[in-house]
């Protein structure tokens, strides 16, 4: 196969592309144009590919909006770039739905269903224009298409990302609200598709608190502006969305994670993002280091090379050129060194997750798609980002990158525990006594919980003074902790003289006698100049299938229950609640 990128200046350019690829063509090959299109000028685009259609009327076409327009390794700006790519034993075809706006699942279903029908699909290439959450349905639905064929794509832009219209066109008609799938088939075809972030997580994590389709209306219950004002002192101004392009948001949603790049604020607070989030999704702030992106597109360059393709598509998000500013090209660069390429600056980039099979909505990511037919012919080496040009800012970012990554996992850390003891504090304790539970219910184990009691813990502090009475808090915590390390399990203070100790895949018997260690351990501990320390314990299990609900309420109540009822009983006891 061969790939062939020209920049459409003029019709004498068309012209002189389309004698070009007439080279190459002898009526029996497929030829699939793109025609990534510069600006708003959509008739002009239209037309370009109405002749397109006259010179090559069995070829498969298409155009994009874009925000630049990427060919030979650099971005052009803003001037319609064709891509001819040419294929000598595959096929493609072309799927369109010019409004997802309504059923998008089932209109994704249905293109589904077609391409698992078809003979030796490799990929699919999927240009979608963003219309919120149905276009996430769309995609979504798209999951449908079979496991082993690989997806995808990117979502139009304007060459002024919030004026311009994000339109695509197929066959003469022009969409803003559509899909448009190119299936790529062949027995000898092969597509090696990826996509490249770069950015990593800084500081602590926020839950978002009201967010649907690209809209976040808040983040841990405050307005998103609020945040970026409070963390990166970045102010709600014109200049918003290029301060944000170095810090989007990591969203977390099952194990997957993307990014979002704010597009914009809004008077409310709120922020407009360039992908989707939900409620309850998880988000962390995160930083591009250039350092940090290169390497992970040196990584992909070294994938990519190994696979020789014969062409490249790539779809790139506008945030990439917007945080590279001057210095764009040169992660673009070794992707022409391996193969023709051509492709769009994004306002979304799809890709699939080949552990899940899901379809992913990325944004600040380069989805890279190399094609080739027929064997692999690798020639010299992998080419990889030429890093003079940018090195200088990089260590320094690095190294507070890694000065914050630091410090947060200490603070995070020390945010879940008791100073004095060194055990875990309540409310971390609650958070893993309902972590537990749930793993242990849906694994089928039961867990154990005990609650502990320093019997006549006032008289030591009244009798030797309170350093001391914290000597023998500690001296006891050591040997809970111990317990719970030989045994599994997660040791927590709950307070004052009182600790909680919680035994995965423990069961009743077996946690019985983790307490009477325990306990007889501390009965004949020493805790100079304290003669005798004992405790009291309650414990109580939770067997598997007979959950005590999301509040543990009536854990709770019999662990305590079984407390007094061993102090009642003359203390330095254990008793097993009855469930
Ligand atoms: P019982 O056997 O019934 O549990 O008797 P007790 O004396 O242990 O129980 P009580 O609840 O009357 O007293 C607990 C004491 O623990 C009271 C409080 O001053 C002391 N205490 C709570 N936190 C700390 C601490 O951090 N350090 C010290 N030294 N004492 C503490
Ligand atoms: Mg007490
Ligand atoms: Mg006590």
């Amino acid at each position: 196969m061969k790939h062939f990128t020209f920049e459409i200046y003029n019709d004498e350019a068309f012209d002189a592309a389309c004698n070009r690829i007439g080279l190459d063509y002898h009526g029996t090959e497929v030829l699939v144009f793109h025609l990534f299109c510069a600006g708003e000028d959509k008739e002009r685009c239209s037309e370009i590919l109405g002749n397109i259609n006259h010179r090559f009327p069995e070829s498969v076409f298409c155009g994009v909006a874009s925000n630049a327009e990427l060919l030979e390794g650099r971005v052009t700006n803003p001037i319609p770039v064709l891509s001819c790519m040419i294929f000598e034993k595959s096929s493609a075809e072309l799927l369109y739905e010019p409004d997802i706006t309504n059923n998008a699942r089932q209109k994704a279903e249905h293109f589904a269903d077609i391409i698992n029908e078809r003979d030796d699909v490799k990929a699919v290439e999927v240009l979608i224009c963003n219309t919120g959450n149905t276009t996430l349905d769309f995609i979504i639905g798209l999951e449908k298409i079979r496991r082993d064929i690989q997806v995808f794509g990117g979502m139009p832009l304007g060459h002024d990302m919030l004026g311009d219209p994000r339109y695509m066109i197929s066959g003469g008609e022009i969409t803003e609200s559509g899909v448009i799938c190119i299936i790529y088939m062949g027995r000898d075809l092969y597509v090696n598709t990826d996509y490249t972030a770069g950015w990593k997580a800084l500081g602590k994590e926020f839950e978002i608190t009201d967010g649907s389709s690209c809209t976040v209306r808040g983040i841990n219950g405050q307005p998103p502006v609020e945040i970026y004002k409070k963390y990166l002192g970045i102010t709600d101004n014109n200049d918003f969305s290029a301060n944000t392009s170095e810090f989007p948001l990591l969203v977390r949603k099952g194990g997957g994670e993307m990014l979002r790049h704010p597009e914009n604020t809004n008077p409310d607070g709120s922020i407009t993002l360039d992908g989707y989030v939900e409620t309850g999704m998880h988000a962390r702030i995160s930083y591009g280091d250039p350092e940090t992106i290169i390497e992970d597109i040196n990584r992909r360059c070294e994938a990519l090379y190994d696979f020789a393709p014969e062409a490249v598509l790539l779809f790139s998000c506008t945030a990439r050129k917007i945080f590279w500013g001057p210095f764009i090209n040169n992660e673009l660069a070794p992707f022409e060194a391996i193969a023709p390429m051509a492709g769009f600056c994004t306002g979304g980039e799809i890709s699939r997750d080949e552990k899940s099979g899901e379809v992913m909505w990325h944004n600040v990511t380069l989805v890279s798609t190399g094609f080739r037919e027929g064997e692999r012919h690798n020639k010299g080496k992998a080419p990889k980002v030429n890093v003079d040009t940018v090195s200088g800012q990089t260590s320094l970012v690095k190294r507070l990158m890694n000065l914050v990554k630091e410090t947060t996992k200490e603070l995070e850390m020390m945010a879940t525990m008791d100073e004095l003891t060194g055990l875990y504090n309540r409310r971390e304790i609650d958070r893993i006594i309902n972590e537990t539970s749930d793993i242990m219910s849906e694994k089928g184990q039961p867990v154990s919980y005990l609650m502990f009691d320093i019997d006549h813990f006032k008289k030591i502090n009244d009798t030797y003074g309170h350093d001391i009475g914290d000597l023998v808090l500690r001296g006891v915590s050591e040997q809970i902790r111990n317990c719970a390390g030989e045994n599994g399990g997660f040791a927590g203070r709950w307070g004052g003289e009182e600790f909680f100790l919680v035994l995965p895949e423990k069961s009743s018997d077996e946690a019985y006698r983790c307490a009477e260690g325990l306990r007889r351990a501390i009965a004949d501990g020493s805790f100079d100049p304290v003669p005798h320390v004992t405790i009291s314990i309650g414990v109580i299990t939770e067997e598997p299938g007979k959950g005590f609900g999301p509040d543990k309420k009536e854990m709770f109540i019999s662990v305590d229950n079984a407390l007094y009822e061993a102090k009642n009983s003359g203390r330095n006891r254990t008793v097993v609640a009855d469930k």
